[in-house]
């Protein structure tokens, strides 16, 4: 049991977003032409048949009795029909709509989903916890969220947290990442030259994913107008234009409301997307607070809920970021460090679950973290 435990495999808790920045990712990374797709490698079959013989035991859910009251945060981002028709976009941080919903259908059939409210008042100690309690949390804003995947939730009754990165809403373009990702991926230029002047070749696509990648771990540090121009500059260095994909992706008010109407609750994302521990704590506050004032001016109800984005570098938190939050008004804040919510958590750094892409990934992290393998 231990041994197959310690087969935990970290590439299944990560998006190819995140798991690409990790050093150890980068360097085993593999490519395609098209899309940077990821080849299983006969390893990882092992694994899984591994994996799926422990949760046929029962072993996994025998040893979770002996924790502490905990919950499962998890945590998506974007829910599509078709996630390969974005991808220079989105990279890998799309559910398919098909997995998404066995997803959601699992939860409910073999889990307790709730809402963040009822789990943050447990955690604080209010009521008994329900066991194998799981909440399901949005980052982002994208609009699928509400058009895709709401109507999954409402049907099977799942309540979920969306995240909405402000500016993003306002303004209807999609977060800096994924602007940043669409002109390295869609230059035609062979070379780039950094901030730093490091030269960048561009020749196949994990050379222009490392060149992105590298452009991230700079524009993290940034926000509002620096960020801005930040991306505005990398994109003429490139000589590309916007994607004529990326409008409509975001939600608007109007969608935000619905969702509130239809049960949900909206937190906030930022601004502007940065890592909220490499700025100014002038930035961070007005990150923090500006993206609650408008979220609640449009919507009309109180917003006591905050995630932190983490775009590139670690960590992606502080303590003065948790100071702020809580100084801003939020109840809760969730990170997207790995494990579970635990009663007499500080509400203010909860951790999450990534929920990968495959239904059987998703059974697999949930039951592990429930048995202790998690956090
Ligand atoms: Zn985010």
């Amino acid at each position: 049991m231990a041994d197959l435990a310690a087969e935990w495999d970290k590439r299944e808790q990560f998006d190819v977003q995140e798991r690409a920045l990790l050093p150890s990712f980068r360097l085993g990374m593999q490519s395609k032409a098209r899309g940077f797709e990821f080849s299983p490698h006969p390893s990882f079959m092992i694994k899984d048949l591994a994996k799926k013989a422990v949760l046929r035991s029962g072993m996994l859910k025998l040893s979770a009795g002996r924790l502490g009251p905990n919950a499962a945060i998890l945590m998506y981002h974007a829910v599509q029909a078709d996630p390969s028709l974005h991808a220079d976009l989105f990279g890998g941080i799309a559910h398919s709509e098909a997995v998404f919903r066995n997803q959601v259908e699992l939860l409910a059939r073999e889990f307790r989903p709730m809402s963040l409210s009822e789990v943050s008042e447990y955690i604080r100690g209010n009521g008994e916890m329900p066991k194998r309690s799981v909440v399901l949390t949005f980052d982002d804003g994208y609009a699928d969220n509400t058009e895709t995947a709401r109507p999954i939730l409402n049907q099977v009754g799942v309540p979920a947290t969306f995240y909405a990165t402000v500016s993003c809403i306002e303004e209807g373009i999609l977060p800096w990442p994924s602007r940043l990702r669409y002109a390295f991926r869609s230059t035609s230029l062979s070379e780039w030259t950094d901030t730093e002047n490091k030269r960048w070749t561009l020749r196949s696509p994990s050379e222009r994913e490392q060149a992105y990648l590298a452009s991230c771990d700079v524009c993290c540090k940034l926000s509002g107008r620096a960020q801005d121009a930040f991306v505005a500059r990398v994109a003429k260095e490139l000589e590309t234009c916007e994607s004529p994909e990326a409008r409509g992706l975001m939600m608007s008010y109007d969608q935000l409301r619905a969702l509130v109407r239809h049960g949900h609750m909206i937190g906030s994302h930022t601004m502007t997307h940065p890592n909220m521990a490499y700025v100014t704590s002038d930035e961070a506050r007005n990150e923090l607070t500006e993206s609650k004032r408008l979220l609640e001016l449009k919507l009309g109800v109180p917003i006591k809920h905050f995630s932190y984005p983490c775009p590139a570098l670690s960590p992606h938190w502080n303590a003065e970021t948790l100071a702020e939050t809580g100084m801003a008004g939020y109840e809760t804040a969730v990170t997207t460090d790995n494990g579970l919510a635990r009663r007499g958590n500080n509400l203010l750094c909860l951790k999450r679950i990534r929920p990968t892409k495959t239904v059987e990934g998703l059974r697999w992290n949930l039951e592990s973290a429930f048995a202790g393998r998690a956090g």
